[in-house]
């Protein structure tokens, strides 16, 4: 490896199939920073292009494996020795923790803390790296004040939550031990990436498919549930910054604007031109959270002045965006 190799810049991203690691890997790129992510498998035996995650870079090294193993992600990590590490694989639904509550520690939690200890014994033998944790407003529950910011109890009152607040609070520790470690608190952050199984993505494709004529109504549980939702690059762009940062923090990183699930319909019809909406969508209690957090909105003022990032993307437009993309 020649000296200029050497002192590339290098990330290593957990997580990178979804929606949040293949904005990371363009952000990362685009700063000529080299990018290793982990893929849980490659749909085919054959690693070619079109057999790679969808939106990942070409230019991204893929490694096959996944978090849960330890050993084999502590082996990674010291193979590729970055200067950066981005955590963000995790189950990523809340509905689905209710599910799988044991597996939802396994990777949300477990995974975490594995990792970052291996960072701290990376970081014992004078090769310091900046850890930076994908948390959740989720830690928060169903919290008493809003909006949330980094002194808000944390609380969780889903599985999910609960494996994200053990991972936010092992990354504490880890800084109190030295290590670069920073846990960003992420309120919801939506694109055209975002899968199917979250609301929004739900209700723009939903949208688009009655706009085309494809489809009759969407099918929604709770309307009344309101979330704080930005854009996603505008989150990954928090990561970097915080990667970045001399010394290490959490942050809460929202728009610090809440609005319901029914006022994303809203916006959605209103994007593919339908102002007449209300007949176009059913509520079904399948949809409905055993327990759901009814008002998640977040205060960013510390990553505001800390960062200097702000979010860019106002809620119309994030809807929008999305509206068309699904509109193709
Ligand atoms: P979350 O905040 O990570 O749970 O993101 P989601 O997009 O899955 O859910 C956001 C909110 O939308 C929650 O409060 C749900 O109860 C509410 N919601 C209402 N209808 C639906 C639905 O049909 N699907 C999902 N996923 N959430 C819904």
């Amino acid at each position: 490896m020649s000296d200029g190799a050497k002192s590339q810049r290098r990330a290593f991203v957990t997580g990178i199939g979804g929606q949040d690691g293949s904005y990371l890997a363009e952000l990362l790129l685009a700063q000529g920073c080299e990018v290793h992510g982990l893929v849980r498998s490659l749909p085919s035996p054959l690693s070619s292009a079109s057999t790679r995650p969808p939106y990942v870079p070409e230019a991204v090294r893929l490694h096959v494996g996944d978090v849960t193993d330890h050993d084999a992600t502590r082996a990674l990590l010291a193979e590729i020795a970055p200067r950066e590490v981005y955590h963000l694989a995790a189950m990523s639904s809340v509905a689905r923790s209710w599910a799988e509550p044991e597996l939802a520690r396994e990777v949300n939690a477990d995974a975490a803390i594995a990792l970052l200890e291996a960072v701290a014994e990376m970081d014992a033998v004078g090769h310091d790296i900046r850890f930076v944790q994908a948390s959740s407003a989720e830690i928060f529950g169903a919290p008493s004040v809003s909006p949330q910011d980094e002194s808000t109890p944390i609380a969780p009152t889903n599985p999910y939550g609960e494996a994200k607040a053990a991972a936010h609070l092992a990354v504490g520790e880890a800084r109190a031990q030295g290590v670069h470690a920073s846990s960003l608190v992420l309120y919801n952050h939506e694109s055209p990436r975002r899968p199917l199984a979250f609301v929004t993505r739900k209700i723009t494709r939903g949208v688009a498919a009655i706009a085309r004529g494809e489809a009759s109504e969407l099918v929604l549980g709770n309307l009344d549930a309101r979330r704080d939702w930005g854009w996603a690059p505008d989150y990954v762009d928090a990561l970097v910054r915080a990667a970045g940062a001399e010394s290490a923090d959490d942050y809460v990183i929202a728009t610090g604007v809440g609005h319901s699930v029914r006022e994303f319909v809203a916006a959605a019809f209103a994007a593919a031109g339908i102002d007449d909406w209300e007949h176009l969508v059913r509520v079904d209690p399948e949809f409905f959270r055993p327990v759901d957090a009814t008002e998640l909105v977040g205060d960013a003022s510390r990553a505001r002045q800390a960062l200097g990032w702000a979010p860019t993307v106002a809620f119309t437009d994030v809807v929008a965006r999305m509206v068309a993309a699904d509109l193709g």
